[in-house]
Parts: C-alpha cells; structure tokens; sequence
C-alpha cells in the first residue's frame, strides 16, 4: 500500500483544526500508520523543504513551521500520495478548491494549514525524515475488504 507524509502546520494545530483534518482522512477510508506532536528541530524543517532553502519566502516560512508544535501523520492506503494531495488543495488557499483542506480553512499562501508529500520519492524520503522505522505501525484494519475491490 502506498504511504505518505502529512503535517498539520502550527497554524492549523493553534486554530484546532486537528480532529477535523484527522477525521476527513479516516472517512475517505486511509488508514493511519503514525502520528506524533512535536516542535519541529531547524535541522529537520531544512532537510523537509530543502527545494525552497533558495526561495525568498524560505526564511518566513522556517518561522512559521517552527513557531508551535505540528502534528505529523503518515497516512496508508491505494493511491495515499496523490490522494491527500487532492484533499489538501492548491498551495496557496484562496485558489484552492472549496472542499478540501486548504480551500476550506485557510486563506493565506504563508498560512495554509497543511504539508503533504507531493510525490511516492518525496513521501518515502519525508518519512524518513520524521519517523523512525519502529513508529509506523503495520496493522489491518477491519473495512479494508468493503474499502478495496
Ligand atoms: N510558501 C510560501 N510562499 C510561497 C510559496 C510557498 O509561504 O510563495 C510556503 C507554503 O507554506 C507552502 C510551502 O512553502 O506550503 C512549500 O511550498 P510548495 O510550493 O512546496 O507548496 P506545497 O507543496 O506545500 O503545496
Ligand atoms: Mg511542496
């Protein structure tokens, strides 16, 4: 099954908006694999955006995910990396689709709620960037043969 990386980002953590992303994951019928809190390290945020450490919104954006605790998860299921990038929306809210995540709770570019993994190659590296092989849990869950054909 496919996994991939999803982090609700310090702005959606402060505003409680956790639940309500975990929920619309779980509904669509993905299966969590791992989930912690944590005020990300410098390091760990460096090696996470390491394609924009060159953009000029890098220093703002450094800030902003350092600023209070993320919730990270890895979600697992048929497709999950484009799946949750659908769900999630464009990268900037107001031209996100209402319906997902971005589209419905955010409004600024600099303040969009949520990462996810954009690619299979980006999902496996940020894995491993923010999970250690023991804290993704392998396990079946009970809808898997209603879920799946
Ligand atoms: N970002 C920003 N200003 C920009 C572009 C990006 O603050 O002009 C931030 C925003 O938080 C975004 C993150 O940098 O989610 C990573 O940018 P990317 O283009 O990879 O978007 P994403 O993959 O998150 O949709
Ligand atoms: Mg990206």
């Amino acid at each position: 099954m496919d996994r991939t990386f999803v982090m609700v980002k310090p702005d959606g953590v402060q505003r409680g908006l956790v639940g309500e992303i975990v929920s619309r994951f779980e509904a669509k019928g993905l299966k969590i694999a791992g989930a912690k809190l944590e005020i990300l390290p410098e390091e760990r945020v460096v090696e996470q955006y390491r394609e924009h450490l060159e953009k000029p919104f890098f220093p703002g954006l450094k800030v902003y995910i350092m600023s209070g605790p993320c919730f990270l998860m890895a979600w697992e299921g048929k497709g999950a990396v484009a799946v949750v990038r659908r769900m999630i929306g464009a990268t900037n809210p107001a031209e996100a689709a209402p319906g997902s995540i971005r589209g419905d709770f955010a409004l600024d570019i600099g303040r969009n709620v949520i990462h996810a993994s954009d690619s299979p190659e980006s999902a496996v590296r940020e894995l491993g960037i923010h999970f250690a092989p023991g804290e993704l849990v392998e396990y079946s869950k009970i809808d898997e043969p209603v879920l799946y054909e």
